[in-house]
Formats: structure tokens, sequence, C-alpha cells
């Protein structure tokens, strides 16, 4: 495991400074980002340091509810850009103003915005230690590719995939408790099969009885807002898939079904149900 790319302690994010950095002389990026300057970024052969991983998918596919489980299964943090900045909304301040307008709409932050909270985030992991990631909601435009690109290896990319239909329902379904933060959610999928499509449900996750008067919805969640960020996904998010695709790095994985039956799948897909046993043998 061990030594990862570094964050350096440059003013800001992998867009404005120096920011990732590695322990051992490897290459400089060849096409440095207009964002980048002073020296370029280093990268670090993957066998030196842990995963980097980045999940894909549209809202409400359940891109952090796997995210985070393998994240605890391999020891990597799960780095979400969306609470990341929830929780720059529920700070004080322009910037939180400026950020409910736009994420209230289903919009997009702007990539400098996205790529300093995102660069702060890691940062702060590295001075505690932390090494690796699973990125979740990040990149999600081109140009956000093409910062982390220039700034790291990204050793494969998880595009999830559900039918719209089931992700609208999800994401009106989604809580969360406001006082322990675990996420919910009451949706009961029952998806018919058709035109060769497989049928799918999914039970609810319900939250225990003490969560249950606590429950809050995302201000972005309701149903027009939910279609916009689809909409906003398959114009600026979908030519990602491309995009890593000819790369050869994207595993495009098709959920068959809740938690239950979809864990197991995606544990298989990544050849991570054997380390998963032995885990679970250790633990
Ligand atoms: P999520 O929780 O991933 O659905 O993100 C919630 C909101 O945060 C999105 O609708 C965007 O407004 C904003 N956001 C999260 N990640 C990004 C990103 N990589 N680029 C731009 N905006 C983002």
């Amino acid at each position: 495991m061990a030594r990862i790319v570094r964050v350096a302690r440059s003013s800001s994010l992998f867009g404005f400074g120096n920011r990732f950095y590695s322990t051992e002389a490897s290459h400089a990026s060849s096409t440095p980002s207009p964002f980048l300057h002073g020296g370029g970024a280093r990268k670090v052969a993957a066998k030196d340091r842990n995963v980097q991983w980045v999940f894909l998918g549209c809202p409400g596919v359940g891109k952090g509810t796997y995210a985070s489980r393998l994240s605890t299964l391999l020891g990597v943090p799960h780095i979400a850009t969306g609470d990341l900045v929830r929780e720059a909304l529920a700070s004080s301040g322009p910037l939180s103003q400026k950020l409910s307008e736009i994420v209230n709409q289903g919009k997009l932050v702007s990539d400098e915005i996205i790529v300093d909270l995102l660069s702060k985030r890691l940062e702060a992991g590295e001075a505690k230690g932390e090494s690796g990631f699973i990125l979740d909601g990040f990149p999600r435009t081109m140009r956000q590719a093409e910062i982390l690109g220039d700034v790291t290896d990204i050793d494969l990319v998880v595009n999830l995939k559900l039918p719209e239909e089931v992700l609208v329902e999800k994401c009106l379904g989604r809580r969360t408790c406001n006082q322990c933060g675990k996420g919910f959610n009451i949706a009961h999928i029952n998806l018919k099969g058709e035109n060769g499509r497989p049928a799918i449900s999914m039970d609810p996750l319900m939250p225990p009885p003490n969560c249950m008067s606590k429950l809050i919805t995302r201000a972005d969640d309701t149903e027009e807002v939910v279609k916009a960020r689809l909409r906003i996904y398959s114009e600026t998010s979908q030519p990602l898939e491309e995009y890593y695709r000819n790369k050869g790095k994207l595993m495009e994985f098709d959920l068959p079904g809740g938690i239950p039956e979809s864990w197991p799948r995606l544990l298989e897909a990544l050849r991570l149900d054997e380390y998963e046993e032995k885990q679970s043998a250790v633990a």
C-alpha cells in the first residue's frame, strides 16, 4: 500500500498549484493543465500506492453506497464531491449563498470551485496519512477529467447503471438522518422486465425507529431538480464514459437490484470476492 500521490502544500487546488507530488521521482505530466503551474505534478506507479478509482453514474444510481462499502473494504477514503459541496453549503459565507443557487437548480458547480473543494479535502486527508481514494461524483466534466489526468493516474473507472425510471424513484426516496448522518431509502422499486431489459426490484432501506423522526430530504431531490440533474448528466458527464472507455479504464456495471443482489456481483466483477471473504473471516 503506502506511498501514493501526495498533496503539495501550495495554495490552491490541483487546479492552481502543484498539489500532488510523489515521494519518488516518476514522470511529470506531459500535457500540464492550464490550471497547473509550477513544475507540473508527478505520478506514482500503481504497485507503490493504494487504489485510485472513480465511480461514474447518474444521480441516484448508488455511487455513494458502493463506493463507501469498497472504501471500507480496501481501507481508502471515499471522497464524494457532492458531500463536499453540501458541507460548503452548510457553512456560512458568500460561497454558501453562491452554491445554493446552483445546486438547488440541479446545475453543476464551476470546475474551479469543485477542484478547490476537492483539493482541500485531499490535503486534509494527506495530513492524516490517507492514501489512495475512491472518487464519487468527480470528474463530472471533461475539463475535470483532464485536470485529474494531469495530476494523477486513475486505475479504474466503475460506471454504475440503472434505468432512468429507477433513478428518479431512488432519488425521491432518499432520506438522511440529521443526527447520525446515515442514508436510507424509502422507495419500493419494482420495475417489470420488458424489451429485453431484466426486471429490477429493490427493497427499501428503512431507517431504525430512533432515526425515523429525524429524516431529512436533500433540497435537490425534488422531481423537477432530479430530472434536470439527469439531463445535465447525460449532456456533460456521459462523454466521460467514452473518454475512459478509450483509455481502457471503464468497467460497466448494470446493477441487478438492491444491495443484497448487487454487492456480491460487484465484488465478483472487481475480483474482490475472495478478498472480501478473507477480510470477513479475520474480522
Ligand atoms: P451529488 O451528491 O453527487 O449528486 O452532487 C450534488 C451537487 O453538487 C450536484 O448536483 C452539483 O451541483 C454539485 N457537484 C458535485 N460534484 C460536482 C462536480 N464534480 N462538478 C460540478 N458540480 C458538482
